[in-house]
């Protein structure tokens, strides 16, 4: 493939969608604002939907040396701490689904494209930030902050949530702010009392709240997840906010004693407020002419089916096919890339949303929810729809 593709952004999508067309031989050049090519402390799963992507580009090996792969997801009520249900993973997703269901850091993640994309001739420019494109018949030229420009074959929005190219492609306002907030730790399993030690994922659901906790790092280390309902001042566009531990802690004084002793035992959390923007409405929400959007940048969602950086990564792999079909010129490969994807994206953005009101229901839908975990157990937790389907 000859075609010259411009990426913005050098997050798990960027680098992913990078990584796919070197693979398929194209010429890549990525641009970063950022000094450097970093992730938050955090974590991310992975489904087998994903897995699979991954094992594709022939990451299988550098996969398995830094994720966790846990053995089942169970999910328990935060209140009063019983099991509700249980997935089984592990073994029974390799079987169902021909690929695991990983857990990793989103560091390990990130870090794991880059060293493979060391081996491409991929150009990664840093501290660059795109400010506008032009698209012309014959290509589309980019514009930095620092004066620069570059002209290739097919841009690639892949600057996030707060996406730059999206603004100037579909000009449609700023992402909503939903009201939950997200307190994110890590912490290695060795600093915790025994007690509070896991190897498989954990969902806890309470009212207006849930917990998610997992192992990553081989399971050396575990990172968990809160979230409430609630508001935080200041610049929500930035990520990484400190977070005040006593806050979350008050949050969670009607929980059972397992959950807050874990909340507890953890010193250090970081808050991001969630904001979202409905789901895909069409293809043109994906890409038009020459450019392309993917990730955050077109599909922001709630991490409640945790397949944001799951969908990206699928963008990625279908974008790079779209373009490397022979005979298609540049506008048709993008056009059938949108038709692929928009509608999975769209789902997954739905299926998200419902998850958050199915969470963290209260009063009776609680009861119901509950009845209904325990009476149809995997049926209610596997999502056949969303792991077995290809890209
Ligand atoms: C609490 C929480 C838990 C989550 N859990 C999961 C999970 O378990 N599984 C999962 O799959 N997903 C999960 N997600 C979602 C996932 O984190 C995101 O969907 C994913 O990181 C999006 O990646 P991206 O590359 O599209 O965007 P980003 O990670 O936001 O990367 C965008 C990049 O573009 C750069 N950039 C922005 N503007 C410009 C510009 N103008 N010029 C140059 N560069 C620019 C930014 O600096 C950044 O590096 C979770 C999210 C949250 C908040």
């Amino acid at each position: 493939m000859t075609t010259k593709t411009l990426i913005i952004g050098g997050g798990i999508g960027g680098l992913a969608v990078a990584l796919a067309f070197s693979r398929a031989g194209a010429p890549v050049e990525l641009f970063e604002r950022s000094p450097e090519f970093t992730e938050v402390g955090a974590g991310i799963q992975l489904g087998p939907n994903v897995v699979k992507v991954l094992h594709d580009w022939g990451l299988q090996e550098a996969l398995a040396g830094v994720a966790a792969f846990p053995d089942r997801l169970q999910v328990r009520s935060a209140m009063s701490g019983h099991e509700l249900g249980v997935l089984r993973l592990g073994a029974a997703t390799l079987e169902r689904y021909g690929s695991p269901y990983a857990t990793i850091h989103r560091a390990d993640l990130h870090h794991l494209l880059l060293t493979a994309l060391k081996d491409e001739s991929v150009q990664l420019t840093v501290n660059s930030s795109v400010e506008r494109f032009v698209q012309q018949d014959t290509g589309v030229t980019l514009f930095t902050a620092d004066g620069h420009e570059a002209q290739g074959d097919v841009l690639v929005g892949a600057d996030g949530l707060w996406s730059q190219v999206r603004q100037q492609l579909l000009n449609d306002g700023a992402p909503r702010a939903t009201g939950h907030l997200a307190y994110r730790a890590m912490v290695p399993q060795s600093s915790l009392p025994a007690r509070l030690q896991s190897h498989q994922i954990t969902v806890w659901l309470g009212p207006q709240l849930h917990v998610v906790q997992y192992p990553v790092r081989g399971g050396e280390w575990l990172n968990v997840v809160a979230i409430v309902h609630g508001r935080t001042e200041g610049d929500m566009a930035h990520w990484d906010h400190s977070a005040n531990p006593a806050k979350l802690r008050s949050a969670m004084t009607a929980t059972c004693a397992p959950l807050q002793d874990l909340i507890q035992a953890i010193e250090s959390w970081r808050l991001w407020a969630l904001s979202i923007r409905p789901p895909m409405r069409g293809a043109h929400e994906q890409a038009q002419g020459r450019v392309a959007l993917l990730g955050d940048a077109a599909h922001p969602m709630l991490p409640y089916l945790a397949q944001g950086a799951g969908m990206a990564i699928e963008d990625a792999h279908c974008l790079a096919r779209a373009v490397g079909t022979r005979g298609l010129d540049v506008p048709t490969a993008l056009a059938q890339y949108a038709a692929s994807r928009w509608q999975r994206n769209a789902r997954v953005q739905a299926g998200a949303i419902r998850n958050g009101k199915i969470f963290h229901a209260t009063g009776l839908v609680s009861w119901g929810r509950d009845a209904a975990m325990k009476l149809l157990g995997e049926r209610l937790l596997d999502n056949p729809w969303l792991y077995r389907s290809q890209p």
